[in-house]
């Protein structure tokens, strides 16, 4: 494609599963450059074939990037095209790619995003919380004391909170972060988005993470986990407000003390507050605050 001087580096989207997702663009990209490296080749070989596309595959994943890189450069000033890929969906976005792109972006060579599909945009576009601003995490840390201290590093971003992770670990995750951002907040997983199993499961993450536990189906696959931001609602005001809330349906029914515990159970908010709550509504009269 390249006529005199340096090639071009397509940055190309693929699917997140359903084929049908990569775009004319993309299809065309990947048919005309030299050269495609992918992140597992036999994965990507399989898109190429659905869609009659030959061209030659070189891996490039995280454990060969190092040495993988300067070859590629070498390629793209030499005058090829390159397309970079990853298994699924936008590559970089937790995936291979960064030091390639860096790599060519500090030589002044020409890198050409072609969007598609990620999983993360694709999650919040449908999963009805806020949209306006939000804040991608990625995959949760290994190791317990560091996952945690990870998700108490975003318990106040005010946007919505964009977390991947495998099925078989959804459970443990959405209890942690109900430990860590108070169970009462509103969550969504996006399981299998765009593939034959899609489930958007929506609740409170301590109620999520229980009806999971409970079924083995929703523990199997891919899934982006939603979390409500420290807005209005989620943050700790908004916890006691839900609490508030909850506390003054259940005071209709039950003694004062026995309501303030379990509207504390309910929605995640301190027992001993919710108590004083409903203490001071008594004493300025029925229902007020
Ligand atoms: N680069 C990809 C993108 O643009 O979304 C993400 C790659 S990352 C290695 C894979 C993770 O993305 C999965 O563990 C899951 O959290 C999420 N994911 C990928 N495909 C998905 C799908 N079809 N449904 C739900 N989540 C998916």
């Amino acid at each position: 494609m390249a006529a005199g001087g340096a090639g071009v580096l397509y940055v190309v989207a693929t699917p997140i599963g359903n084929l049908a997702d990569l775009s004319q663009r993309a299809a065309q990209v990947l048919a005309e450059v030299d050269l495609i490296a992918a992140e597992d080749t036999r994965h990507t070989r399989q898109l190429l074939t659905h869609y009659g596309i030959h061209t030659r595959l070189w891996s490039s994943h995280e454990h060969n990037e190092t040495e993988r890189v300067p070859r590629l450069i070498e390629r793209l000033e030499a005058g090829e095209d390159l397309a970079l890929v990853s298994d699924a969906g936008t590559p970089l976005i937790s995936d291979p790619g960064y030091p390639l792109v860096q790599a060519a972006r500090a030589r002044g060579l020409r890198v050409v995003p072609v969007p598609g599909a990620n999983a993360a945009i694709c999650a919040l576009s449908a999963a009805g919380l806020p949209s306006d601003r939000f804040l991608f995490l990625g995959f949760p840390p290994r190791g317990a004391a560091r996952r945690r201290e990870w998700m108490a590093s975003a318990a106040s971003e005010p946007g919505t909170l964009i977390l991947y992770e495998a099925g078989n670990r959804a459970a443990l995750t959405l209890r942690e972060l109900g430990e860590v951002l108070g169970p009462g907040r509103r969550a969504v997983v996006a399981r299998e988005l765009t593939k034959r199993f899609e489930t958007f499961l929506d609740g409170r993450l301590a109620d999520l993470a229980e009806r999971i536990s409970a079924d083995p189906e929703q523990q199997m696959g891919e899934l982006v986990v939603l979390v409500e931001g420290a807005g209005e609602r989620g943050g700790e005001s908004g916890q006691l407000a839900e609490g508030e809330r909850v506390l003054k349906i259940l005071l209709s029914e039950l003694p004062l003390k026995q309501a303030a515990a379990l509207a504390a159970r309910i929605t995640g908010g301190g027992k001993n507050r919710l108590y004083r709550a409903a203490l001071g509504w008594r004493q300025g009269g029925p229902g007020e605050r």
